[in-house]
């Protein structure tokens, strides 16, 4: 039996993860389920789940969960608070981790389950994208097992050999190719995406997804994100790693080798298929996915991406080579420009814009501690709303 604590399970991750488990109650226990204010999904999933503890951000809303869940006579511990959030990530009785909070929220819990040495699932990519270094080294130390549950990089930890240590090319992998399906604007030029609406950007051809990661499949932000992801999960330099635009979304990604074969790894687009995946590892469990039924796909297509369209990607690309908190500040620039793009405050266009004004305006500093880190990450932040604020 495996003791399962959720992290943000009220997203869209943490309801798939939660569809999971459910088919398996004879392997998976529900330790804690964490969300931010998503109270009455949050309750409705303690009715179900019957988590030891139950975590929500403010106390007025832990309260409230209180009472219903004492009325309902259920035994769930509530608590409120941040602290929280990473006390259910480290807890003794929990053995793996869904870490699938939206943001630079998630790097505390985040890092607490790796430092307790738990099983991660790792769909929160910022958390890795910020701290970088520092995140895999506490991996190493701390013995956590890693299982990336971005589509993506689950395809490739699929594709590469079992033990994929020290580095790609001891292992006679050549490249990792990224795909993307390209987002909802693919095809676009710059003139036609100046107008675009939130609603427009969060519907996404092949994907159901929280509002922020839409935005960012929309920007290629996410690919961006991504390759910083494949960068530090696989150990390889971004020279290494191509986008290959894949419209269909059937192949998740895939791996070339020195002898000439690719290999990749084909799924209907649906999360729960890496979720379980990282769930039952090394094992194979039902996910709830319907089978690939190729002569319905019947074909695949293969482009690449528009970087003059969609600078964002080409950003993340040239704050992974500049090292250090460059990617820390792109992702808190990339938070808050996606955060004013969905409340109307800022142009899609605007988003690559205020990352790249971000950039140029915050010195790039070596990333040893997570004090550096949240230090960048909040001076970054500062520096975009000040950059809003002035047009
Ligand atoms: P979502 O917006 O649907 O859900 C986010 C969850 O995090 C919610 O439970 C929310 O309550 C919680 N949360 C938000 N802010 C918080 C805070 N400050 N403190 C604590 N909890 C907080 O997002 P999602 O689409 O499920 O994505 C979650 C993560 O997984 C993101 O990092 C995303 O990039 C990654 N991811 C998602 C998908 C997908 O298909 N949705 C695929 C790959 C990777
Ligand atoms: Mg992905």
């Amino acid at each position: 039996m495996r003791h399962v604590t959720v992290l943000g399970a009220t997203g869209s991750i943490g309801t798939s993860t939660l569809e999971v488990l459910a088919l398996h109650p004879d392997r998976y226990r529900v330790h804690a389920l964490t969300a931010h204010r998503s109270r009455e999904t949050l309750l409705a999933q303690c009715r179900v789940h019957r988590p030891a503890v139950a975590v929500l951000e403010a106390e007025g809303d832990a309260a409230w969960l209180r009472e219903r869940l004492a009325e309902a006579g259920l035994a769930t511990e509530v608590r409120a608070g941040a602290d929280a959030q990473v006390e259910v990530a480290e807890a003794a009785e929990v053995d793996t981790v869904m870490a699938a909070i939206v943001g630079a929220a998630g790097l505390l819990p985040t890092l607490a389950a790796v430092r307790a040495g738990k099983r991660v699932l790792l769909a929160n990519k910022e958390a890795l994208v910020m701290s970088g270094a520092l995140f895999m080294d506490a991996v190493a130390r701390h013995d956590a097992t890693l299982l990336p549950i971005d589509s993506e990089h689950n395809a490739i930890y699929q594709c590469l050999p079992v033990e994929h240590r020290g580095g790609l090319a001891r292992h006679g992998v050549t490249q990792l190719l990224l795909t993307a399906s390209g987002g909802p604007f693919r095809g676009w030029t710059s003139s036609d995406l100046a107008a675009v609406t939130p609603d427009q950007a969060c519907a996404h051809p092949n994907w159901s997804m929280g509002r922020k990661i839409s935005v960012d499949s929309a920007t290629l932000m996410n690919k961006g994100l991504e390759l910083i992801e494949a960068c530090w999960l696989f150990d390889a330099r971004p020279d290494q790693i191509q986008v290959v635009v894949h419209p269909q979304s059937v192949i998740h990604s895939m791996a070339a080798y020195s002898d000439g074969s690719v290999i990749a790894q084909l799924g209907n687009p649906d999360m729960r298929t890496p979720i379980a995946y990282g769930l039952a590892w090394p094992e194979r469990i039902a996910a709830g996915v319907e089978a690939l039924d190729l002569f319905q796909v019947a074909r695949l297509d293969f482009e690449p991406a528009d970087e003059s369209a969609f600078p964002c990607l080409r950003l993340a690309r040239e704050a992974m080579a500049a090292g250090g908190t460059a990617p820390a500040v792109l992702n808190a620039a990339n938070e808050v420009a996606v955060e004013a793009f969905l409340d109307g405050r800022l142009g899609f266009t605007g988003i690559g814009e205020l990352v790249a004004r971000v950039r140029d305006a915050r010195p790039v500093e070596p990333a040893q501690d997570l004090e550096t880190i949240l230090e960048a990450d909040a001076l970054a932040r500062q520096a975009a709303h000040a950059w809003l604020a002035r047009r």
